[in-house]
């Protein structure tokens, strides 16, 4: 779809303008089945799919007066139930145009547009994002609602701090232009805010000069004990990004340091998780995916093997970026052949300043023993204090974000590691940190509002001002704070 001639003229007209287009409301409906991610919800709903605001705000009109819920999605591709419906699902994937601005660095994308198209685009450019997720087909729209975070999100912030600008359709239909100075409301609370309180349209992104030669050099250091994780992991030049993978051994963790930056090379010798996704990292990822072991046999072998100690390897910028792609590549082609491989995930946001993230891992390894479960992926990295997006997890706390996520659990195997999961949302929120909501969240309700009260208080206020009769989301904040719940014990 190319982008609309003039989406300035949307704002504050469009009420006045809008004819209700009611034919694609009234379309025979299309039932569909989603999952999330890691299989483990499934629901129906029906989808409706504008091609036009008018629409958009047609279905917006339908849903209000009919009492009915709906939900967006971008790509589906989230860990939880963030873009799951049970009524209506509303996909803007037509609204797929990409317009750059070369002399103002920026990037207009429709939420429909996929991060692969809108890198292919821009670095044509010789533009390139600051921050962006790590896989291609997640959609400008899913990425701006979970407020994204990189390998770069330690020097740079988040994807939140990026975005100049959005446009947006509110439930009663007004489109608005949001911004740090327009609606700035709805600007910290739409970024990172789970497609709760409006449609976002289109945003616009700021973005990095590259050449077409950059490239990133990368470095690991190795050793078979945690340490410090202050020393390895604070920046201290902001061209450079830290991050670190864990594994667990017998006698307790190895780690793997990064430190990488980016730099001009024409020649190029990556690291294997950094390569283009080619027949033989299908296989590994999807051999990886039936036998467990397999998966943490990789990070032996890397941590052994390859990359060597202290040696300097140069990874191309897109592959370095778009780094789970081979995992995405898997899942796809077992879905197709109709193989459901479970996976949950969780991160945790400890303060640097509370001193306890080494404590945190350590009790967390040997919870992990206790019920003999190996993660697929451990990582670390540290996260800078973010802008004041509301439901960010590092909204005024700079902190480790401590990831873990595990595969094909089943039974009594997967409660139980549902329940450490809890148990270490209980430690966390003692220490002053935050679950980070963008991932799986299994946790006591009580603990998340102690995290977020606040934030959550002025989310309510919010949802009462712009969608007052809950019309958009998924249910998931109301599930994993207890919402309907906690009203339901108020009113009785
Ligand atoms: C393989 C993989 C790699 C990932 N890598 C990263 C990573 O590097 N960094 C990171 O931070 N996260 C990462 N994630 C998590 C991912 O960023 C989020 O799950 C993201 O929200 C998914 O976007 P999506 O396009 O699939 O949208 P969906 O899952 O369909 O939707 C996500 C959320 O966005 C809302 N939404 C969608 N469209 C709109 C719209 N137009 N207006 C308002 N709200 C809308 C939905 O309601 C939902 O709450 C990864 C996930 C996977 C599966």
């Amino acid at each position: 779809m190319a982008r609309p001639a003039n989406t300035q003229s949307l704002v504050s007209t469009s009420l006045s303008n809008s004819k209700t287009n009611v034919e694609i409301v009234s379309q025979a409906p299309v039932m569909e089945e989603r999952s999330s991610y890691g299989f483990f919800q499934t629901t129906t709903s029906q989808t409706l799919a504008p091609t036009t605001v008018e629409e958009v705000i047609a279905i917006l009109k339908m849903a209000h007066r009919d009492g009915r819920k709906v939900t967006l999605c971008g790509s589906n591709m989230s860990l939880d139930t963030q873009s799951l419906g049970t009524d209506i699902s509303m996909t803007l994937a037509a609204f797929d145009y990409i317009d750059v601005d070369r002399e103002r660095k920026t990037v207009t994308a429709g939420v429909g547009a996929k991060w692969g198209d809108v890198v292919d685009t821009v670095r044509a450019h010789n533009l390139f994002p600051q921050v962006v997720i790590s896989t291609r087909k997640v959609s400008v729209g899913g990425s701006i609602s979970a407020n994204s975070l990189s390998r770069w999100a330690c020097v740079r912030g988040r994807e939140g701090t990026h975005v100049e600008s959005f446009l947006m359709v509110v439930a009663d239909g007004r489109v608005l232009r949001c911004s740090r100075e327009q609606h700035a409301d709805l600007f910290y609370s739409v970024i990172g805010g789970f497609g709760t309180l409006g449609v976002v349209l289109e945003v616009t992104h700021r973005l990095q000069t590259i050449s077409l030669d950059t490239c990133v050099e990368s470095v690991a250091t190795k050793e078979p004990r945690l340490g410090n994780l202050s020393e390895d992991l604070l920046p201290t030049d902001p061209e450079e990004a830290r991050y670190m993978i864990l594994s667990l051994s017998k006698k307790g963790l190895r780690k793997m340091s990064f430190r990488s930056r980016q730099g001009e090379h024409k020649k190029v010798k990556p690291i294997w998780l950094y390569k283009h996704v080619d027949w033989t990292r299908l296989v590994a990822e999807t051999l990886a995916h039936i036998w467990m072991w397999l998966a943490h046999a990789v990070w032996t072998f890397s941590y052994f093997f390859h990359p060597r100690e202290n040696k300097t390897y140069v990874s191309e910028l897109v592959p370095y970026t778009f780094f789970t792609d081979g995992n995405v590549a898997a899942r796809g082609m077992m879905k197709r052949m109709k193989m459901k491989f479970r996976m949950i995930e969780q991160t945790y946001i400890i303060p640097v300043a509370s001193g306890k993230a080494e404590a945190f891992i350590e009790r967390l390894v040997e919870m992990c023993k206790a019920r003999g479960v190996k993660p697929m992926l451990f990582d670390v990295m540290y996260l800078p204090e973010d802008e004041p997006f509301l439901l960010s997890s590092t909204r005024g706390l700079a902190g480790f974000a401590v990831n873990i996520a595990f595969e094909g659990l089943e039974g009594q195997k997967l409660e139980e590691t549902k329940e450490m999961f809890r148990i270490l949302t209980t430690l966390c929120k003692e220490w002053g940190g935050r679950v980070h909501l963008v991932k799986n969240v299994f946790a006591d309700p009580a603990d998340l509002h102690e995290m977020y009260g606040e934030s959550l208080a002025t989310w309510q206020e919010l949802k009462q001002v712009y969608d007052p009769q809950n019309t958009l989301g998924s249910g998931y904040l109301e599930r994993i704070f207890d919402l309907n719940k906690k009203e339901d014990t108020l009113q009785a």
